[in-house]
């Protein structure tokens, strides 16, 4: 059998990527999680990375802002995988990778990175809307720097964070959902994808030794996570045996109220435009050049939208 890739993960400490250094574990690679020296005296983080240590992985001692110490972490490992912060209301960082990127480069021996990308696919977004277009502007940017150096990557789109969305009922602003009412977008019916934050690790992790997915977007699409905000609702309301007080607020309405609120907030909002008033993740079919998750690894028994709903119960 071929050896497993020794793996990095940047950013391992994040929402995304505590869940990317299990997979890593869970799937037999040797794994490298970066303590970045900035995070000082912050206790959980020490303490999640010293789990992460008792679990088997090793951590690396760098700095984003350090080259050297950066290109000395890339040499030991086959695979880089960095999570970094993406999400205005939290942080947003994703262009400090373009210092991650220079260190891949220089070390010369990376075989596949996975940037932080994991959401609505960059490329297909050069009509977003401002302010949310910065996301997909700076994962391109990213992008550029990645191909321009020559190093091959694997992009992930991987859709709704099922936490965000299912969480809220596609609600923006909530993450639990209600038992009393719900506000349709539009007419609810657009079609998103949601995906179990663990079922993105795992599907991240089996891309990166496998030669289809190499210098490719996978797009995650589990077949029955493909619902409209409707059907979302509809599968909550099986689960608490009652029906929700629906309204509605329309596109006019939703860009109005948007343009009230503060930069983070729009941006956040932008995308929640894209996602459930034009249907941007599920409106077109995924070509040549790209694969889709499922359809590569149908032995992943992925969590569907009920079975992931059944924890808010
Ligand atoms: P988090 O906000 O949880 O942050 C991840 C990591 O970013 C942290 O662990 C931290 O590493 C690192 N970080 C933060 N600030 C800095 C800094 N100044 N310098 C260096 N590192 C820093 O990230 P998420 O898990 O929320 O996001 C990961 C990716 O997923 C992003 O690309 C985002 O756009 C995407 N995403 C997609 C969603 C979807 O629905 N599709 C939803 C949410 C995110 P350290 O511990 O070293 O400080």
């Amino acid at each position: 059998m071929a050896m497993k890739s020794k793996v990095l993960i940047v950013g391992g400490t994040g929402y995304l990527g505590k869940r990317l250094v299990k997979a890593s574990l869970a799937q037999g690679h040797e794994t490298y999680v970066l303590h970045r020296e900035e995070i000082g005296v912050d206790i959980e983080k020490v303490q999640m990375l010293l789990s992460f240590k008792q679990q088997g992985a090793h951590l690396v001692t760098g700095s984003l802002n350090d080259h050297q110490s950066l290109v000395k972490v890339v040499k030991l490992v086959d695979v880089v995988i960095c999570a970094i912060s993406g999400v205005h209301i939290r942080s947003h960082q994703i262009l400090l990778q373009l210092k991650l990127v220079d260190a891949i480069k220089e070390a010369g021996n990376v075989k596949r990175f996975l940037p932080s990308e994991f959401g609505t696919d960059p490329a297909r977004m050069e009509n977003a809307m401002e302010p949310g277009r910065v996301t997909f502007d700076d994962k391109m940017v990213v992008r550029s720097a990645i191909e321009e150096a020559g190093i091959p990557f694997t992009y992930i789109s991987a859709n709704c964070f099922a936490g965000y969305f299912l969480g809220g009922l596609c609600q923006p602003g909530f993450i639990l959902p209600s038992r009393e009412q719900v506000r349709l977008l539009g007419d609810g019916n657009q079609k998103a994808i949601y995906v179990d934050e663990d079922d993105i690790a795992t599907y991240s992790i089996k891309t990166i030794d496998d030669p289809r997915t190499l210098n490719k977007t996978v797009y995650i699409r589990p077949p029955q996570n493909i619902l409209s905000q409707r059907e979302v609702v509809q599968i909550w309301e099986k689960l608490i045996g009652k029906e929700l007080l629906k309204s509605s607020i329309s596109e006019q309405e939703f860009l109005a109220i948007m343009k009230e609120q503060d930069y983070t907030e729009q941006v956040g909002l932008t995308h929640y435009y894209h996602v459930c008033y034009e249907g941007c993740l599920a409106n077109f079919e995924i070509g040549d050049g790209a694969e889709e998750a499922s359809k590569l690894y149908p032995e992943v028994k992925y969590t569907t939208v009920e079975e992931y709903m059944t924890r808010y119960l």
